[in-house]
């Protein structure tokens, strides 16, 4: 699937107000950003709306807010981080009530190309939660700074909330167009070819903590690979299901037939299922603890599995050699755990010598890991978005590129 959305190409913004839905969802630890690559995948499609004029007004959640608003959550570093590498003015709006009074003057003295950012659209309830007429009226104010809207957020695509796609119908109801910006095109482009038009061999790392999670991907990959490999805590339930004895491993007992079901389909596909052959197992979960290497599915009572084994580093690495386009969602191990990282780095290490593939790393722990292991930028793609990717990759439409014009 290719995007036949409208993007920020397809409009004429110069002296527009330009509501763009960003993902400023960053990690922060004592006030500061701890990284921030969503803001600089946000860059493109902020630079090319100064550059032509509009009047661009940012807007974004930033963490759970589960206590309501508050400092901690302010999107104020966000503003600052901004400012210096957009190297212009970007006039933040503290307000608590996101769009109110400060929001609406600091909108109606914005000339072409200024910046202007919103505080936490998470700061007006939890958008999911709030009843339809309530998330109605947000959706109904944002709509209300702006004449054009940019959906850029990514990593929130697949919430139908009132900032990603409830806003696009009273932009709509005012002559209004909805468009996608840069980073939305990209992610979908290159997360819509890997899954609808792979160049083959096409090969899927699935990994992390729990099957349950990962079930509508797993069932939808098996329709497109032709190699799905699957690693970390989820691979005991495989292994249990397949005979193995696992002992305190992390197995989810109610989807031991699923993970039957999908082993039978795998193999009546043809598509090569890869789980471990041997594991690194604990007594405790803990990093600094003694660890050893077993068989896959001989593992004591009281062994916990914590990483891949060396056996099956060499089998994935080795699955791994011909492949022309991997999507990888999830890590091999506790990764967090340095003595139990060893086989995500190990898949992170074979990814990043394929120069010949394509190579698109969903978001969350197996982005950060890369990122973190110093490989980022040897792979093809690594989406900003770990929930959104991930419902990408079970096929589902995401609200968020829905609500965009069509072309
Ligand atoms: P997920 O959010 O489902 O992608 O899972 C990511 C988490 O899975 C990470 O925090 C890992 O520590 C965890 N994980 C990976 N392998 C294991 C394992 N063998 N046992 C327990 N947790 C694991």
């Amino acid at each position: 699937m290719s995007l036949n959305k409208k993007s920020i190409d397809d409009i004429n913004v110069k002296g527009k107000r330009v509501l763009v839905r960003c993902d400023f969802n960053v990690p922060l630890k004592d006030g500061k950003i701890t990284d921030e690559n969503r803001i600089n995948g946000a860059l493109p499609t902020i630079q090319k709306l100064i550059k032509d004029g509009g009047k661009v007004i940012l807007c974004s959640h930033l963490g759970k807010v589960k206590n309501g608003p508050n400092e901690g959550e302010s999107l104020a570093p966000v503003a600052a981080a901004l400012e210096a590498k957009l190297g212009q003015k970007v006039t933040f709006v503290a307000d608590y009530n996101v769009t109110g009074e400060a929001a609406t003057k600091a909108v109606s003295e914005m000339k072409e190309g200024d910046v202007v950012l919103l505080q936490n659209t998470r700061f007006r309830g939890k958008e999911e939660t709030k009843p339809q007429e309530a998330g109605d009226a947000f959706a109904k104010e944002l709509a209300d700074l702006a004449d054009v809207y940019v959906c850029d957020a990514f990593g929130s695509a697949h919430r139908a909330h009132a900032s990603v796609a409830g806003v696009t119908k009273f932009i709509t109801a005012k002559g209004g167009e909805n468009v996608v910006g840069y980073l939305m095109q990209k992610e979908i482009d290159f997360l819509g070819k890997a899954v609808e038009n792979p160049v083959r061999p096409f090969v899927a790392i699935l990994g992390g903590s729990k099957v349950s999670s990962k079930i509508s991907v797993i069932n939808n990959l098996l329709d497109k690979v032709d190699t799905l490999i699957i690693g970390g805590g989820m691979s005991y339930t495989f292994q249990k299901a397949h005979g193995g004895h696992v002992g305190q491993s992390l197995v989810e007992e109610d989807y031991l037939d699923y993970a039957k079901e999908m082993m039978a389909k795998a193999e009546a596909k043809g598509v090569k299922m890869l789980i471990p052959v041997d594991t690194v197992v604990t007594k405790e979960f803990k990093n600094d603890t003694p660890f050893h290497v077993v068989e896959a599915g001989c593992q004591e009572d009281d062994d916990m599995g914590m990483d891949i084994g060396p056996k099956t580093c060499e089998l994935y690495k080795d699955a791994l050699k011909d492949a022309k386009t991997v999507v990888w969602n999830g890590p091999m191990g506790v990764f967090e755990f340095p003595n139990f990282a060893k086989g995500t780095i190990a898949v992170a290490e074979e990814l990043a010598q394929l120069t010949d593939a394509t190579t698109i790393i969903g978001g969350g722990d197996s982005a950060a890991a890369v990122n973190n292991l110093g490989f980022g930028d040897k792979m093809t793609h690594i989406s900003t978005g770990g929930g959104a990717s991930l419902e990408f990759l079970e096929g589902k439409e995401l609200p968020g590129v829905v609500a965009a014009n069509d072309k």
